[in-house]
């Protein structure tokens, strides 16, 4: 029985357990996703602060000459209390001294004999960033299930945050099958293809920041493939594994991994391409297997794999389908099932990216999305509106 793809999705959540915490340095946590909320220790700015390289005054004094009383570097505290007609000299992020309320900034100051200044301008603004103006002590600052970008490891290194919580990453492997396979570096034989798939599913997990590791090509055999199974199982929480999944003579995954104590929650998805993906458990490990074809195998990384995969790290994500406007027509025989068909997106339209299939990969070079042709849909005209997901 095939499934509908959003009731094979929530299986697949459903199941996904994450295997718990631990700590990393900040600077190791890239693409890590956190697992507390990260607070602030600290006022930002901390002191009432300079924006600007200038002298600081008394925004009332502006009109008058002004004795300059010291030089103010960032890092240094004040030792003057500016009064009436004074000024301190005062570099970008020093702290402003005492009563003063602007700082002018240089490029409108004249500078006068006598250790005086006289500003240009008849008004300013204060040029004053106040303290905690833009975090107070205990603000909290990032939310737990952030996935950690470079922007959240300037945040963690400002408020002293070196050693952060987040989820554990699953140990995944990865396995190609097919006796026709032959490996890149090899110019294929006549009957033989290349092994396009493990790497193109290792990169897939690499982008999401995980590492994953390539077993290597299980050949059509029973043996060969319990052997590679065995030894992706001997330490992966998820193995992942491209063709003979589909009901051919040669197709033994589903019985490898049956033997192996997996239950299969669905062995069949309602989509186009994708048909007999599999998915099961033995209740400590997970078991994925996509098509060969390597439209296939990819698509189903980004429509199941992917989500599942953030579940398990603990990524709060939502895919963003976006609704936007078929620029071509679309028509279609056969609509059983959902179909993704690769499409590029350009400004607020798609387009279709010339595609001859599941076999066709080279048509996801263009290609920066998938559009969603829901089960009953045949035909879609230039300008109707259109779901499709960025890959
Ligand atoms: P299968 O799912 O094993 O029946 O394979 C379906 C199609 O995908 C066949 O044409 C295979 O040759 C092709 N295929 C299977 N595995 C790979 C792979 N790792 N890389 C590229 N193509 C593959
Ligand atoms: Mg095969």
């Amino acid at each position: 029985m095939l499934l509908e793809y959003n009731v094979a999705l929530q299986i697949m959540l459903e199941s996904a357990k994450n295997s718990g915490t631990e700590k990393v340095c900040f600077t190791k946590s890239l693409n890590r996703v956190l697992a507390e909320d990260i607070y602030s220790d600290i006022n930002m700015p901390p002191f009432d602060k300079s924006a600007m390289d200038g002298y600081a005054c008394r925004h009332q004094d502006l009109d008058n000459e002004l004795e300059v009383l010291e030089i103010i570097g960032a890092g240094y505290e004040p030792t003057k209390i500016v009064g009436k007609n004074q000024c301190s000299k005062i570099m970008t992020g020093a702290k402003v001294p005492k009563d003063a309320d602007t700082v002018v900034v240089i490029e409108d100051v004249e500078e006068l004999e006598n250790n005086r200044i006289k500003y240009r301008l008849k008004k300013s603004k204060s040029n004053i960033c106040y303290l905690a103006e833009d975090v107070k002590v205990g603000d909290k600052l990032i939310n737990e299930g952030t996935k950690i970008e470079a922007k959240h490891v300037a945040v963690l290194a400002s408020v002293g945050k070196t050693e952060a919580e987040v989820y554990k990453n699953p140990r995944i492997a990865i396995i190609s099958t097919g006796d026709e396979l032959v490996e890149p570096i090899r110019k294929p034989g006549s009957s033989q293809i290349r092994n396009s798939n493990g790497y193109q599913l290792l990169a897939q997990v690499n982008e999401l920041g995980i590492d994953a590791k390539y077993i290597g090509i299980a050949r059509d055999n029973i043996n060969d493939t319990t052997s590679l199974i065995n030894d992706a199982l001997s330490f992966a929480d998820l193995i992942i594994v491209s063709g003979a999944v589909s009901v051919g003579d040669f197709d033994f995954v589903p019985t490898v991994l049956a033997d192996k104590g997996f239950d299969f929650l669905f062995h069949g998805v309602a989509t186009k391409p994708g048909k007999r993906t599999l998915f099961g458990t033995n209740g400590k490990q997970w078991a994925i297997g996509v098509p060969g074809n390597p439209v296939s195998s990819f698509i189903q990384f980004q429509m199941l794999i992917k989500p599942f995969i953030n579940k398990l790290i603990g990524y709060h994500q939502i895919f963003d389908d976006l609704k936007l406007e078929l620029d071509d027509d679309f028509k279609r025989k056969n609509s059983k099932r959902l179909s993704f068909e690769p499409v590029i997106i350009s400004g607020n339209k798609v387009k279709r990216a010339k595609y001859n299939g599941s076999a066709n990969i080279t048509a996801l070079v263009d290609a920066n999305a998938v559009m969603l042709v829901p089960k009953g849909i045949n035909e879609i005209k230039k300008g109707d509106s259109v779901y499709v997901r960025p890959i």
